[in-house]
């Protein structure tokens, strides 16, 4: 017995064995089907621009919670390190005052090159994102980061300030999505401020600040 489910039918015709596979149930194993994507740097660290790492690795209250839930974790790619490096293409980045970084950086991830990247990196995203849609499973929603210039979601960084907006990655992602009729509820978090992520995720992925006491 195979682990799909598996009903088969045979049949006899002029002496050959016809085998027709009538159904097939996949993904009857221990998985819940049930994802959420979240940016790259929630469980990296690493991949952050210098300066701006408030983890050694994972932002741990995020990912103990997310732990806790059962559901599958997709790390979205971290759209500035594919474009950028990670010294975002400028050593002196962390001289800078944060805001002011980002605004350049924004600038930089807004050159064709580095949309080029940036539409390779959504096309895969986008087909897994439809590959587990297609296959019946729920994504509870898809995390950014606020402020970010790529992966912000209510804000993001531009002209030295933090304005209402999307980030370059999240904004091109979302067009994509909306183009293919695909609905995921967005949300942003911020690296420095766990229990604002704690509840925002929490609401996203539908617990109740006590289901989870
Ligand atoms: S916010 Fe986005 S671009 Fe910035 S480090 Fe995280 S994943 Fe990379």
């Amino acid at each position: 017995m195979t682990k799909a489910s598996c009903v088969l039918d045979y049949a006899i015709t002029s002496g050959n064995l016809n085998l027709k596979i009538l159904e097939m149930e996949l993904f009857k194993d221990k998985r819940s089907k049930s994802l959420i994507l979240i940016a790259h740097c929630i469980i990296n660290q690493n991949a952050k621009s210098d300066g701006t790492a408030s983890y050694g690795g994972t932002i741990t209250e995020v990912m103990e919670l997310l732990n806790s839930t059962g559901l599958g974790i997709v790390q979205m790619p971290c759209p500035e390190l594919h474009c950028l490096g990670l010294d975002r293409s400028d050593k002196l980045g962390s001289t800078r005052p944060v805001i002011e970084e980002n605004s350049r950086i924004r600038n930089e991830m807004k050159q064709a090159k580095s949309l080029e990247k940036i539409n390779i990196l959504i096309q895969s995203l986008v087909y897994q994102i439809e590959e587990y849609l297609k296959n019946g499973f729920e994504i509870k929603g898809i995390i950014g980061i606020n402020r970010s210039p790529s992966c912000g979601v209510e804000t993001t960084s531009k002209e030295n300030k933090e304005i209402t907006g999307q980030g370059i990655f999240i904004k091109e992602l979302q067009k994509v999505l909306a183009k293919k009729d695909i609905q995921i509820p967005f949300a942003g978090i911020k690296t420095f401020e766990p229990e604002e992520a704690l509840s925002t995720i929490k609401k996203m992925i539908g617990l109740n600040e006590l289901s989870l006491q």
